[in-house]
């Protein structure tokens, strides 16, 4: 395979070059480093399958000569991080819906088969139990706060199905939920990582809200080689994929959790979301996946649990 991974300077899709790498094949990863680092991909540098072309996707030109060279692109680049889509929601509109444009595009010109990582965020407040891939989705249900994150990647699926349709290309989409693991940072508010941070360093743990929401973290490990084997499974084509774990955890354990686990002595401490992010912010209550789809077509199966993508 000759792979283009776009935003694979970035927690995933650093993890993923790692992963092709590893199985042999050749990787272009294209980022602009805004919320991924190099260092994510210093243990690849000077190796001869691999390259790293610094820039945008917003550069169609750019992105056109990049997916040229591959015959499989994987698109992760977008604004991510609830910070980012707070603060810059038109940037991140921009981003998150040109960006998968120009590259699901130039996947077509240049008969590339590709996948499109969306988000469980397309479910908007639905907290049903098990989020299967046809539950009621954002367009019924907008969360304010995260609507231009939210609705871009709802568009961006669409961009991918009608493309996908009328290229007759292998196209799949990957619905994330609350990916973790090594590498991602707690910078743009990703809870895990903040946590350890804080817990590590003896500063409070700071829950945001009352800490009764709930979520379900799932493992990088596992959902990387998944993605790699949906692109190869003709049944998978063209259709939403979810991927995530299976340990339902409220905030308020996950900080105490992460305490015990990391032998701190740090308190927890509650912020009111409106400090957090600002008048108005809502959160979903609960984010749980059904995955049963992705085990029913490539035998996923999430191996790691919560304690362990901790430690
Ligand atoms: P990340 O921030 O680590 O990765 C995103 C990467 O995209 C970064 O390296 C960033 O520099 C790059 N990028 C941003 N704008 C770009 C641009 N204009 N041009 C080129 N590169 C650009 O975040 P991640 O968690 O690895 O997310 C990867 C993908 O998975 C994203 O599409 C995200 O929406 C999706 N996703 C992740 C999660 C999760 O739990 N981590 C959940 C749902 C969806």
């Amino acid at each position: 395979m000759k792979a283009v991974v776009t935003g694979g300077a970035g927690f995933i899709g650093s993890h993923l070059c790692d992963h092709l790498i590893a199985e042999g094949h050749q990787v272009v990863a294209l980022d602009d480093l805004s919320t991924g680092s190099e260092s994510n991909l210093e243990q690849l540098s000077g190796h001869p399958d691999f390259e790293l072309v610094k820039g945008s996707v917003l550069d169609e030109v750019l992105v056109d000569d990049v997916v040229a060279a591959g015959d499989t692109v994987f698109h992760l680049a977008a604004a991510v991080g609830v910070h980012t889509i707070v603060d810059k929601p038109l940037e991140s509109l921009r981003t998150n819906l040109h960006g998968t444009e120009n590259v699901v595009e130039a996947a077509v010109r240049r008969r590339a088969r590709y996948l499109v990582a969306s988000t469980s965020e397309v479910y908007g407040k639905n907290d049903a139990e098990g989020l299967a891939e046809d539950a009621d989705r954002i367009l019924g249900s907008p969360l304010k706060s995260r609507w231009s994150y939210a609705a871009a990647k709802g568009l961006d699926e669409l961009v991918a199905y009608v493309h996908g349709g009328a290229s007759g290309l292998p196209c799949v989409i990957t619905r994330f939920f609350n990916i973790v693991g090594p590498r991602q940072t707690g910078r743009y508010g990703m809870v895990v990582p903040r946590f350890v941070d804080q817990a590590l360093a003896g500063e409070p743990v700071t829950v945001y809200g009352e800490g009764t929401q709930r979520r379900c973290f799932g493992s990088v490990f596992d959902v990387v080689p998944a993605m790699v084997r949906l692109l190869e499974t003709p049944a998978a084509y063209n259709r939403a994929v979810n991927l995530g774990g299976k340990e339902e955890v409220s905030i308020s354990e996950l900080a105490q959790r992460v305490i015990d686990l990391t032998g701190s002595d740090s308190a927890v401490r509650h912020v009111p979301y409106e400090e957090a992010y600002g008048e108005g912010y809502e959160d979903m209550r609960r984010r749980m996946p059904d995955t049963s789809l992705a085990a029913g077509l490539i035998d996923y199966e999430p191996r790691w649990r919560l304690d362990d993508i901790v430690t």
